[in-house]
């Protein structure tokens, strides 16, 4: 049995008089991709952010490795990756300018082509932040939650705005850190994403959880309740004719 890598209590965050999270309870285990499911506005990035120390909560106990909280954020942040907004970056510098720059940050000696590689941007390594497209963007910035060799990785909808094929790249991309071992949790809005990505989920909707399992087991679950689609399922949908004639290759110039 692999064990608790993060167990969150009954977290509740308030804004002023509004309340975004609602009392949401949840662990996350060692070695899965754990996703957080939800509408916009459902409290999604609140929760991640408190997680990630980087936000206050109003009440709740969260542990993260062993660690609370509330008493040693400073070593709950040693053992994370976060994934910046794209905003936070030097548009100017070269991407290897900016691992350094970021490792120096950390106290870590990474070695940039290591790391670039391990993200597929050798060949941009020369390159400047703001001459990468959306999908190499997103690339960069998961390299740059791994840095620090972190335990446990934070990707907020990593993929939103992405075209389908740097889409499947960054899937193969999270499943490929998970496999050596790194926890992952991620938040999106797409199910399709979900089903292929994630080990389990929470459903999250008005910063309450309406359900968390594997994408299999809510599946199961709702066909138990007599649930079938309206029309016969289709054997393919668009989504696959448009990667059938396209491929799977990224476009990115
Ligand atoms: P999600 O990431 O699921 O889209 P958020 O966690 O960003 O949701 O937001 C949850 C709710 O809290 C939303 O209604 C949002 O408008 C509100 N909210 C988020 N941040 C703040 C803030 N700093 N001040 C006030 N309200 C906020
Ligand atoms: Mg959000």
């Amino acid at each position: 049995m692999a064990s608790k890598i993060i167990q969150v209590q009954n977290l509740v965050k308030n804004y002023g008089n509004f309340e975004a999270v609602k009392g949401i309870s949840f662990d996350v285990m060692e070695g899965e991709i754990f996703g957080l499911l939800g509408p916009n506005g459902a409290g999604k990035s609140t929760t991640l952010e408190i997680i990630e120390t980087l936000r206050q909560k109003t009440s709740g106990k969260i542990e993260v490795d062993g660690f609370d909280i509330d008493k040693d954020p400073g070593e709950i942040k040693k053992i994370i990756g976060v994934q910046l907004q794209t905003s936070g970056y030097y548009p100017g510098l070269k991407l290897t300018e900016l691992i350094n720059l970021f490792s120096g940050l950390y106290n870590r000696d990474v070695n940039p082509m290591e790391l670039l590689d391990l993200v597929n941007l050798r060949d941009k390594a020369k390159s400047k932040y703001k001459e990468l497209s959306g999908g190499q963007k997103q690339r960069f910035s998961i390299a740059t939650t791994l840095i620090n060799e972190p335990k446990i990785i934070f990707l907020d909808e990593p993929t939103t705005g992405l075209d389908p094929q740097a889409r499947r790249s960054l899937w193969e991309l999270i499943k490929g850190i998970r496999s050596k071992g790194t926890t992952v949790i991620i938040t999106t809005h797409y199910m399709d994403e979900a089903e292929v990505l994630c080990d389990r989920v929470a459903i999250i909707d008005s910063g309450k959880i309406i359900a968390m399992d594997s994408p299999d087991g809510l599946i199961d679950k709702l066909v138990a309740t007599g649930f079938e689609r309206p029309k016969e399922v289709k054997k393919a949908n668009l989504e696959d004719v448009f990667i059938q004639m396209t491929g799977h290759t990224l476009r990115e110039e």
